[in-house]
């Protein structure tokens, strides 16, 4: 079930302008959109009906939730509309910088046409960009398809890169293959100027986010929440500046945090955020799949005294979505500058609840 937040978020926090670094662009899709897409191939849904769907109570509801979701991106106009949604709906909460992780892998394995679908969403992204959102891109490949399937995501990333593909990530199965598998892709991304992030440590061991670092050369680690056996493994992210993408609602409803715990469950109040900030440890908040865990980046947000994170850590956050971004230098200095000219009185973000 979503997290509920206890405190909504204040409104001065709301405002500032935030990047959204861990989103994957198919979990975004909220009901309405599928009803939209639905009525494109003939299926005629209710908006009741299109919700129902996304309402389960373990992973396996999940993964068959996104599976139905994902089955009505069939054309590369598909891609254009859920682009649009979501840019629409990060714009309404003051996000001006995000990077959509995008499933290449799974295009290929639906045989569609990964960069035929890029297009379609790049029209999107300039009609964002005109609105104050930018964007972009992620490819993202699956650990569970295999090595050569990365390489394969890897060298479309490397064609698209010129039209806004900054990054090669994974994602997935974790557990499948070990991470040295995926050297050649990862090696062959940063040989082309990508850069690198990893899904690590979400359902699997620490020693999967040392992996990720030392083998693969990943900048950001998705989740990462395994780092909480490893104090040594915090210091080192502490000292290279890898940012952990903490997705708390999405930590919930995996039952990713529970596993990590060795629990049945878990509470958003057990998310050890908080004490990764303390050691030193970049920290970025998202959303991961939004429309599938009921939640935005705002909602995230609104977490934090739940997580026990003081203003001045929020604020600290809110800072990393652009120091830790894939923008270029002048672009994140540009943004650091805004924040620090409206942030300047820290102590007018305490919440009057607090
Ligand atoms: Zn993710």
């Amino acid at each position: 079930m979503p997290a509920t937040p206890t405190n909504p978020l204040h409104p001065r926090i709301a405002a500032l302008p935030k990047a959204e670094l861990h989103l994957h662009l198919e979990g975004s899709i909220r009901p309405a959109t599928v009803v939209e897409l639905a009525a494109r191939y003939g299926d005629s849904l209710t908006l009741d009906q299109a919700g129902a769907r996304y309402c389960y109570s373990d992973f396996r509801g999940f993964l068959e939730a996104f599976k139905w979701v994902t089955s009505y991106l069939r054309q590369p106009e598909d891609f254009e509309l859920i682009v649009d949604r979501h840019a629409d709906e990060l714009i309404s909460q003051n996000v001006v910088y995000a990077e959509f992780t995008v499933s290449i892998g799974v295009m290929l394995y639906y045989k569609s046409d990964p960069l035929k679908n890029f297009a379609a969403m790049l029209r999107a992204s300039e009609r964002a960009l005109r609105k104050g959102l930018r964007l972009q891109w992620i490819f993202d490949a699956a650990w569970q398809f295999g090595p050569a399937a990365a390489v394969e995501v890897v060298r479309l990333a490397i064609e698209a890169r010129g039209a806004g593909a900054v990054a090669f990530g994974m994602g997935g199965d974790e557990l499948m293959f070990p991470y040295a598998s995926f050297r050649e892709a990862y090696e062959l991304a940063a040989s082309a100027g990508l850069r690198l992030t990893a899904h690590a440590g979400e359902v699997g061991d620490a020693r999967k986010i040392r992996d990720a670092i030392e083998l693969l050369g990943a900048e950001r680690i998705g989740h990462g929440l395994a780092v909480m056996h490893d104090l040594a493994l915090q210091d080192l992210l502490a000292e290279r500046g890898i940012a952990l993408e903490i997705c708390p609602t999405s930590n919930i409803c995996t039952g990713a945090l529970a596993s990590q715990l060795g629990r049945p469950s878990a509470r958003i109040e057990e998310h050890p955020a908080r004490s990764f900030l303390q050691r030193g440890v970049p920290v970025v908040l998202s959303t991961d799949d939004p429309a599938m865990f009921h939640t935005d980046l705002s909602a995230e947000y609104a977490l934090a005294p739940r997580l026990g994170l003081t203003d001045e850590q929020v604020l600290a956050i809110i800072a990393a979505g652009f120091s830790r971004s894939f923008l270029a230098t002048s672009e994140k200095e540009s943004w650091l500058q805004q924040l620090r000219d409206r942030t300047r009185d820290a102590g007018d973000f305490r919440s009057p609840a607090a």
